[in-house]
């Protein structure tokens, strides 16, 4: 029996499904998961000595790849001097400082430890400034398990078949409204018939954790529109997407300011970190100067800061963006040309170092668009690439990652391994 079958039996006694976060169990693609012994660069190696290259960075902080030096070095040397205050510290305003500058919307911040916890912060606060209780999201758009937004929130609650989570009360459900993405109409009609109730609309900057899909051409300055209108605030989730698409995050590239922002995954250098800023009149509404609570014991904890700022340091100094930008072009030839070798029309998109191949044709705009993908076919796949030496996300539904630490020659083998799974499948 392998090690990790092993590990895997002995985990299902002690955890609830043998994993701490449901993803990791494997069961979008059937099978067992495998155990980490170690992870380096663009690799991992499990604990059965088998080398992968890595598509999925941690799902998504890796963006330097494992285990960078930089970042190894920040973490030792900030231990040499305590690993947690609990008392304001140096690095919080140097944290804060660089989100500040580097994010357009952003005027002040606050650190929290995951980024459900930024969103959960968020919504509380919107609701604080407005004094309103309804929300608005988009169906297949995941914001971490918060209650009042495990409604239709796609990834590993869609992988399992239950898009509501069992422990969230109707009567908070209710105050969660949820559209179609991309749906201009819905969104108008909602906003017509109880406008005046909704205190935020939460949105992923791209929606990645259904696939990946991108947001029509002006419907996100119609939902700004409308928000301004019914005095509304916009909350941008980028968790996954700050920091990765560029250095100001999504909004960045589109020019629009969010009242509020979710980050988290890039900004902890692969520690726990998330943080979730705005405009300075709804931040001041926050404790200690305004009515709106919110607190941790670990937030801004120095070696997770230390971590993120490394990692977000080395990214600037090296415009990682644009070496991003080449190598995910660079692996869309590769897959695109695979596809066609393998006689696939399969849906593949990226964006910078996001991507998803969905196992379909076609358009698509939504999540019910991409339920219509083969997850089956994509399981088989999966495993295809897993014992060929390729560790793609297990789950049709969640986005892949590049990271710096990609060369083009671990791209090109990759596309030689998917076009034998392919053809194995
Ligand atoms: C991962 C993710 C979250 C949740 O972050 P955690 O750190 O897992 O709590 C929230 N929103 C988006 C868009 C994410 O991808």
């Amino acid at each position: 029996m392998s090690r990790s079958k092993e590990l895997f039996a002995e985990a299902r006694r002690y955890i609830p499904g043998g994993v701490n976060s449901p993803v990791r169990a494997f069961r979008g693609v059937g099978g067992e998961p495998f155990f980490v012994e170690r992870a380096k660069g663009c690799k991992v190696w499990d604990v059965d000595g088998r080398e992968l290259i890595d598509y999925v960075g941690t799902w998504g902080p890796a963006i330097l790849g494992h285990a960078p030096q930089v970042v190894l070095d920040a973490i030792a040397g900030a231990a040499k001097n305590g690993v947690s205050f609990g008392i304001p510290n140096p690095s919080e305003v140097e944290m804060a400082r660089t989100i500040c500058e580097w994010v357009p919307s952003i005027e002040k911040v606050r650190m929290v430890n995951s980024g459900t916890e930024a969103t959960m912060s968020c919504i509380r606060l919107a609701r604080g400034f407005t004094g309103r209780g309804k929300i608005v999201k988009f169906n297949g758009c995941y914001h971490g398990h918060v209650d009042s937004l495990l409604v239709k929130a796609g990834s590993g609650a869609l992988t399992h078949g239950h898009p509501d989570s069992a422990g969230v009360p109707a009567e908070l459900a209710a105050l969660t409204l949820t559209l179609e993405y991309n749906d201009a109409d819905a969104l108008r009609a909602v906003f017509a018939q109880q406008g005046r109730d909704i205190a935020a609309v939460i949105v992923e900057a791209v929606p990645a954790n259904a696939g990946l899909f991108f947001p029509k051409p002006g419907f996100y300055e119609l939902l700004w529109k409308l928000c301004a209108e019914y005095g509304t605030l916009v909350i941008f989730d980028e968790v996954m997407t700050g920091f990765r698409l560029a250095r100001g995050g999504y909004q960045s590239l589109i020019g629009l300011k969010p009242d509020l922002t979710a980050l988290g995954k890039v900004i902890g250098g692969g520690l726990p970190v998330g943080a979730f800023g705005g405009r300075r009149e709804v931040m001041d509404q926050l404790s200690p100067d305004g009515p709106v609570y919110q607190a941790g014991t670990l937030s801004g904890n120095p070696l997770a800061l230390a971590a993120g700022l490394a990692q977000l340091r080395e990214l600037d100094r090296l415009n990682g963006w644009a070496r991003l930008e080449e190598l995910g072009a660079a692996f869309e030839a590769t897959v695109r040309a695979g596809l066609k070798r393998a006689g696939r029309d399969y849906n593949f998109r990226r964006i910078g170092s996001m991507f998803c191949t969905y196992f379909m044709s076609g358009e698509i705009w939504n999540l019910t668009d991409a339920q219509h993908s083969d997850k089956a076919a994509f399981g088989r796949f999966f495993h295809a690439c897993l014992e060929r030496g390729v560790y793609f996300a297990p789950s049709q539904f969640e986005a892949g990652f590049i990271s710096l630490a990609h060369s083009v020659e671990d791209i090109e083998k990759t596309g030689e391994i998917a076009v034998a799974a392919l053809a194995a499948h």
